[in-house]
């Protein structure tokens, strides 16, 4: 076994890669960029090296200088988490060269399968269906909307070297085909260095189910089960379980014995995911292989109870799998959800800042794997997750239930995240049924996500808990010798408005008027971000901060604006304007940081709704702007190869 392991990666994968290491006894060494010189990563591990500036080319993808960090702190071998280099076969060839053992497969495997049309062909070769599409990369616009046309629409045109939703399009009809094509071959060219795109059927309404496999270098390949990933956004993953409610016995077999002929036939080593899109008749369809650790490999740990880290570092020393495929047991449903810093609110718009308060959820039954602490900085120069968040249980309705109460309790405060849009998403009808596909946040949040309601009787206990919360206040600041708080007060809600009477007991709060009467227990003090205890004996977990005069309580993805005002507060508020809302219709904005790629209009121009404007370039994603309604542009107000704030102005219409 080797002494000493250095982790080619960041954030919170190299936080859950040296946990691991350090079990096993290993001494750890982390890299990291200028930016990243406090990160939790690096505080994690024995020992550090400095390897270069925040943009990842300068630093997390230079394969010198992560030698040279090895070669000065004499590691023997190298984790490359996922992401950065760890799907460049070049790595690997390049670490054997100065005799360091990369922890991952062969560069062969890794080459074979990060080319996705020389992947499809050694999937057919050994009898695994593939989706209906083109063999070989398209060569124009024009070809592509042919090819489309004759696999019928919708279809997807794809990156040959694509990875991370990036360089993916949807196209339903010829123009689309070649505007596709366009897009495509672009944002290809710029995230992957390679411009080859493929055209494949578009599967309706696709479930995305991936094998976990495990090989090692004594010809033992066995698979770990499968995972469901179907909950997507542009195509990313955001929430994942294991086992899939969808599949049967006879379907599992079979996906199972598929992956494992394909990691034989790859000579593959290493843990690797085999990933399928199934349809409604599960009818299931090779995607690719992905030659590395996935984000969501901890859903498949919490079934099996096996740690893959600890299991492809120990193939990497060359350890056989110490177990065979009879010995795999599945225990349980676990459901991963991925935190990220962003806006849901702003079409999920990747936000960036320091993490003011970070509390994660603690508990039975859940993992939380990060890679930040209350002070550190999201920078806009790496991918925006914070966190992700493990629930598991006996039955996939226990861990649902397990995951959304985690997710009340998830305190992050600082950058906008998507905590509240997870637990919205985890409490749909539909995902409790398990009806599960790539459409899902697409169907069930059509206009993007505006907040979620609170059903009736969680909304009384907020009203509970925000009473409750305004006479802990008054009494604090009333102090220990002056006169008690005040009993009468008007609770304000949206238009709503009651008369309340809030008193202390020796243990209980009781709010009176609102409902009959609540009773609340709580040991919250005025300044903490969640609000425990209990209301009417049931337990309560609510995210409060004060808001103005009033509170603002958030669970479940709804958001709750709350005012408990003594009379006279109420009354002068009642005779308040409300504030207008600003427009802004009249200006494209850039809804995101970024470059501006191209205008595709000019000053004077007239323009129909749903016609392209601009392209802006942001995290490596080119997304078109389209006008929202008819009208003329009267002004241009940035150029092609502007960089963009967010809310920047780009041009003007009449
Ligand atoms: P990447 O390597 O960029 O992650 P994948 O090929 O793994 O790309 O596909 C990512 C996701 O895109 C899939 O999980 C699925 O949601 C969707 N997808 C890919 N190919 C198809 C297809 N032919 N039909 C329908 N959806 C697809």
């Amino acid at each position: 076994m080797f002494k000493k392991i250095l982790i080619a990666n960041r954030g919170e994968i190299a936080v859950r890669i040296i946990r691991s290491a350090k079990r096993m006894g290993l001494k750890t060494v982390a890299v990291h960029s200028d930016v990243d010189a406090d990160a939790l990563h690096v505080r994690d591990a024995d020992e550090a090296m400095p390897i270069g500036a925040a943009p990842a080319a300068e630093s997390y993808l230079r394969v010198d200088r992560i030698l040279e960090a090895c070669r000065a702190t004499g590691a023997e071998a190298v984790h490359p988490g996922y992401g950065f280099l760890s799907e460049n076969p070049a790595f690997p060839v390049a670490l054997e060269a100065a005799g360091i053992v990369f922890i991952g497969p062969p560069a062969a495997a890794i080459a074979a399968m990060g080319d996705k049309l020389a992947a499809k062909k050694l999937a057919e070769a050994v009898g695994i269906a593939t989706v209906p599409g083109t063999r070989d990369a398209v060569p124009d616009a024009e070809t592509a909307a042919k090819i489309a046309r004759g696999l019928g629409y919708p279809a997807m045109i794809k990156a040959a070297a694509g990875g991370g939703g990036r360089g993916m399009r949807i196209v339903a009809d010829d123009g689309q085909a070649r505007e596709g094509f366009r897009l495509a071959t672009s944002e290809a060219r710029v995230s992957f260095g390679d411009d080859r795109v493929f055209i494949e059927k578009y599967i309706a309404e696709p479930r995305h189910i991936e094998i976990q496999v495990l090989a090692d270098a004594h010809g033992h390949v066995i698979h770990l089960g499968e995972r469901e990933c179907s909950i997507q956004r542009r195509h990313q993953k955001v929430i994942e379980e294991a086992p899939s409610p969808f599949l049967d016995a006879k379907t599992r077999g079979q996906m199972g014995a598929q992956a494992v002929a394909l990691a034989k036939a790859a000579g593959y080593r290493s843990a690797g995911t085999v990933e399928f899109i199934v349809d409604r008749k599960r009818r299931f369809y090779f995607l690719e292989m992905n030659t590395r650790l996935q984000v969501e490999h901890a859903v498949t740990e919490a079934v099996t109870g096996l740690d893959l880290v600890e299991l492809m570092i120990r193939i990497a020393a060359g350890e056989r799998i110490p177990f065979a495929q009879k010995d795999i047991a599945i225990g349980g449903v676990a459901i991963e959800a991925r935190v990220y810093a962003e806006d849901p609110r702003r079409d999920f718009l990747p936000s960036t800042g320091r993490i003011t308060r970070y509390l994660p959820p603690v508990g039975d039954g859940i993992r939380v794997d990060s890679g930040v602490y209350e002070g550190a900085e999201i920078s806009a120069f790496y991918d925006p997750m914070i966190a992700k968040l493990v629930s598991h249980a006996e039955t996939r309705e226990a861990a649902t239930a397990c995951l959304a109460d985690a997710l009340d309790r998830f305190v992050i405060i600082g950058p906008s995240q998507n905590v509240g849009f997870l637990a919205a998403a985890i409490t749909r009808e539909r995902f409790r049924a398990g009806n599960l596909s790539t459409d899902f946040i697409a169907t069930e949040f059509p206009g993007g996500f505006t907040g979620a309601a609170l059903p009736a009787g969680q909304a009384a206990q907020a009203i509970a808990v925000a009473a409750a919360a305004q006479l802990v206040l008054a009494e604090k600041d009333a102090g220990v010798a002056a006169a008690p708080a005040p009993e009468r007060w008007v609770i304000v809600e949206r238009h709503a408005r009651y008369p309340a009477k809030i008193t202390r007991g020796n243990e209980t709060i009781t709010v009176a008027g609102y409902t009959a009467r609540q009773e609340v227990t709580t040991s919250w003090r005025p300044g903490e971000p969640l609000f425990r205890g209990t209301v009417d004996g049931a337990p309560v977990a609510f995210q409060i901060a004060r808001d103005g005069i009033g509170w603002r309580l958030t669970r479940g993805g709804a958001v709750l604006s709350i005012k408990v005002l003594l009379p006279a507060a109420a009354a002068a508020l009642a005779l308040m304007p409300e504030k207008p809302k600003a427009l802004s219709s009249r200006h494209l904005l850039s809804p995101m940081p970024g470059l501006l790629v191209s205008l595709a209009v000019g000053a004077g121009q007239e323009v129909k709704a749903g016609e392209e404007l601009a392209v802006v370039e942001a995290m490596k994603m080119e997304n078109v702007l389209r006008a929202e309604r008819d009208g003329t542009v009267t002004r241009l107000c940035a150029q092609p190869g502007d960089s963009l704030a967010v809310d920047q102005v780009i041009l003007e219409f009449r």
